[in-house]
């Protein structure tokens, strides 16, 4: 509890301080440079990495690295993904007004943060407590009101909220979870690295439409694994 109420102070004493956001021109640079000028154009989902303040999602120690480009590590051997990474499953999952999305591996929050910009309701499932805990804090602070975070195993999805229109898997596994897919809206999208949790995976895109899937196969990228909580 004490560290929480010292978590919630560094935060929004950063908040506080960067009133006016002492990284704004920082952070449209990175859009310019590692997103717009990479091809991503879904002008919802610039928006939103322009608006997010990235660096108040990383520890304190690394805010300076915040907009670089690479993953950079949360804790609890965990990491957020690099700035490309997020934009680009971001718009594949084609979010807008009026979806809800569910997330699987909140870490940080900001994948959460980036989608709640542009959606109705973003769902999120982190398995590590400590970081659930922080990340929740976290995005309370900032004020995001349309996120619903909670502590668990996302293997099983978060049925009593589903079917979603937006599923972003953001921990790696060798095969998509069942329950994942039956919650998946009419009409929706997963997103999700599929390969050996252990060296490189290929992010799968899975599609509904008229109740039958339809899987794409797209860019190799690098995820944590997804654990598994004991029954
Ligand atoms: N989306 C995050 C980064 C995710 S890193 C961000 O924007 O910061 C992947 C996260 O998935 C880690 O925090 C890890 O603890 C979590 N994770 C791994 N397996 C999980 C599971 N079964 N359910 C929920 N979260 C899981």
């Amino acid at each position: 509890m004490r560290g929480l109420i010292i978590l919630l102070l560094i935060i929004s004493g950063t908040v506080f301080c960067q009133t006016g956001d002492q990284y704004e021109s920082v952070r449209n640079r990175m859009v310019n440079d590692q997103i717009s000028g990479r091809g991503i154009s879904d002008q919802a989902t610039l928006r939103a990495m322009r608006k997010v303040p990235r660096h108040l999602f990383v520890p304190a120690s690394y805010a300076k690295d915040a907009y670089s480009d690479r993953p950079l590590p949360i804790g609890y051997r965990q990491t957020i993904s690099q700035p490309f990474v997020v934009a680009y499953m971001t718009e594949l999952v084609k979010p807008a007004k009026g979806k809800k999305a569910l997330e699987i591996g909140t870490g940080s929050g900001y994948q959460a943060a980036v989608l709640a910009e542009i959606v109705d309701t973003v769902y999120t499932i982190e398995i590590v407590p400590e970081l659930a805990k922080e990340a929740a804090a976290r995005l309370n602070i900032l004020g995001y009101k349309n996120i619903v975070a909670k502590y668990g195993d996302g293997y099983k999805g978060w049925s009593e909220h589903g079917p979603f229109d937006i599923i972003i898997v953001t921990a790696a596994s060798d095969h998509i979870p069942q329950p994942l897919k039956d919650q998946l809206a009419e009409g929706g999208r997963l997103v999700m690295p599929v390969g050996n949790p252990a060296t490189v995976q290929e992010l799968i895109l899975l599609t509904k439409k008229k109740g039958k899937i339809t899987k794409q196969r797209l860019e190799t990228v690098w995820f944590v694994p997804l654990k598994r909580l004991k029954e």
